[in-house]
């Protein structure tokens, strides 16, 4: 059997990764957990927006398109041994492509749940299988073929806010910029819409979303669609940060009912590091981005379900069993939670930086914000081990980084490897004791003072780009006294619950709380929101899967 026939070249991989072709004795264990079907040439088997199912094929041909518009272009074509699928058929999400069978051609087809069940007993199968999903979603994203268009310009914080949120939620997307792209009034006209609607999201090449919330695109492209949001959970976990992707992938793993809410992406502070270095197992470093892509698949590998753009707004914490209201207003029961909401940089408390968010001003140093500021000057201000991350990353495309912290030295706050870094590499200028007193710009940021603490000596620049990463603050606001919190707002569990804290919340049983109990019983709080919590992805991860112990032991109680 031969490989299968490629109309866009590979990026990652090997053809034979993506597109492998399965043995006899494979494709026999495959047909046990299906049914055969005969097509005709010509017969559609996926639809872009289809609800998507795994097709062998054992004779024949099929195709893959991308569609956009009435246009459809080659992608692949498998032959007998090699099967269909990415990442969105594990979550249940709809199809990105149309499938058509070339030839009369013979499958094999599984519905969603055969190929879960078969990829958690089979071992080599999920190997093959995984693998093949994961690469074939990073081809997805390196072509954009996908079924959304993002027609946007670098100048609007809106445009930024809805390419991070596809790019982090690993959702595979064209990007057309209004600025640079010739062909955009052409597509504009098509769809009726206006220069003055930027951004505009096209769904699935039919509904135009102007301006839309995250929520409003999670909702056009089905990210959510596949989750029953009403049945009792064994576990909700609340954030998918490594803390909560952890608790997912142990939760799951052990046969627990596991649904994750998360309001913007998997990945949480970890997804916006550009390369995590010190996390165990990844000697040259991973970025945060791949390291939540394969978390969030391997949570779904076990039949973890995890809902995207879902804020939790609220912990019914009077009755059993608890429930999490959303900001839809949607109620989701559970008979226990574990809270990883983690936390968030202190916003720059000074005049017009709330206006120049997102024009200027970021809260994360991903690739995406990298392109804004090439060759430019840019600004980052913290001393501890994200700021130093984004020092060096952004150091490498762009002029100049001014590296500003309040206090004396990095050697408190940043680890040794990246000190050693900042300070051997040119194109970063640190200043200690240093401090941005004033920020100016229209539409976007234009100038930067700051001020040396020591001397009193200010200093105005035209620079463009600000990124912070100076203090965090724990996203407990919407816990509304259900849980004890210390003095700064991280929630207190085990034994940091004091016997008033226990007191005051009316603690009623007659067993302390778990290691990483909150001061309501079965409710768990991990990872950068927890109060002593170290503040590092190992942890966070750790935390997560010590969680799910305790989740076992309350659901015996
Ligand atoms: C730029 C950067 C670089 C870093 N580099 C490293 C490193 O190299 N090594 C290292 O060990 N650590 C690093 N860290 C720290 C590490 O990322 C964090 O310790 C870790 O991400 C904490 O995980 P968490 O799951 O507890 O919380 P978070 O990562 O903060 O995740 C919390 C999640 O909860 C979601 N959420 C919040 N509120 C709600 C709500 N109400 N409803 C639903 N969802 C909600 C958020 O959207 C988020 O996705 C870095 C952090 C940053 C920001």
């Amino acid at each position: 059997m031969s490989d299968a026939t490629l109309a866009i070249p590979l990026i990652a991989a090997r053809v034979d990764q993506v597109f492998p072709t399965l043995t006899a004795a494979q494709i026999a264990r495959i047909a046990a957990h299906g049914r055969k079907r005969q097509l005709q040439p010509g017969e559609v088997l996926q639809e872009v927006g289809d609800h998507m199912r795994f097709f062998l094929v054992t004779a024949g041909k099929i195709d893959i398109f991308s569609v956009l518009g009435p246009s459809e272009s080659l992608v692949a074509t498998l032959q007998a041994g090699q099967f269909t699928g990415e990442v969105n058929l594990l979550s249940g999400r709809r199809g990105l492509t149309r499938i058509r069978a070339s030839e009369p051609t013979q499958v094999i087809e599984l519905e969603r749940e055969e190929l879960l069940d078969l990829l958690q007993t089979d071992s080599e199968l999920s190997d093959i299988v995984m693998r093949a999903f994961i690469l074939r979603r990073v081809e997805l994203i390196a072509h954009g073929v996908g079924d959304a268009v993002l027609v946007g310009s670098t100048h609007s914080p809106d445009t930024l806010r809805i390419r991070e949120f596809l790019t982090r939620n690993g959702h595979p997307h064209a990007y057309i910029d209004l600025d640079r792209d010739k062909d955009v009034q052409h597509l504009l006209d098509r769809f009726h819409v206006g220069i003055a609607d930027i951004p505009v999201v096209i769904c699935r090449g039919q509904s135009v979303l102007r301006n839309p919330t995250n929520q409003q695109i999670a909702d056009c492209l089905g990210f959510n669609e596949a989750i029953d949001q009403t049945h009792l959970r064994d576990l909700l976990v609340v954030g998918a940060g490594p803390a909560g992707l952890a608790a997912a992938v142990y939760g799951a793993s052990e046969g627990l009912d596991v649904l994750v809410l998360e309001s913007n992406a998997p990945g949480g502070q970890a997804g916006s590091s550009s390369k995590i270095e010190n996390y165990l197992g990844f000697p040259t470093g991973i970025s945060g981005q791949d390291l939540a892509g394969r978390a969030y698949t391997q949570a779904q590998k076990f039949g973890a379900q995890i809902m995207i753009a879902k804020c939790a707004k609220r912990l019914a914490c009077d009755r059993k069993p608890y429930a999490i209201e959303m900001d839809d207003g949607q109620r989701v029961p559970a008979r226990t939670v574990i809270i990883a909401t983690g936390a968030v940089y202190r916003r720059l408390s000074l005049d017009n930086a709330a206006r120049l968010e997102g024009a200027g001003i970021y809260y994360g140093a991903t690739f995406v914000e990298a392109q804004l500021c090439r060759e430019e000057e840019v600004v980052v201000v913290g001393g501890g081990n994200s700021a130093g991350q984004a020092a060096t990353f952004l150091a490498q495309s762009s002029k100049c980084v001014h590296m500003l912290m309040r206090s004396e030295s990095l050697a408190a706050s940043m680890s040794r490897y990246l000190i050693r870094r900042i300070e051997e590499n040119p194109a970063i200028d640190l200043r200690t004791c240093t401090e941005i007193v004033a920020v100016e710009g229209a539409d976007h940021l234009e100038r930067v003072r700051w001020r040396d603490n020591r001397t009193g000596k200010t200093e105005t620049h035209d620079i463009r780009h600000i990124f912070v990463m100076a203090g965090a603050i724990p996203n407990t606001q919407w816990l509304d006294g259900c849980v004890a919190l210390d003095a700064k707002g991280f929630i207190k569990t085990g034994t940091d619950l004091s016997p008033d804290d226990l007191a005051n919340a009316h603690w009623p049983l007659t067993r302390s709380p778990h290691l990483l109990e909150t001061s309501l019983p079965g409710v768990f709080a991990v990872g950068d929101v927890r109060a002593g919590n170290v503040k590092r992805v190992a942890s966070a991860v750790g935390e997560g899967s010590i969680a799910v112990a305790s989740v076992h032991q309350v659901l015996r109680e």
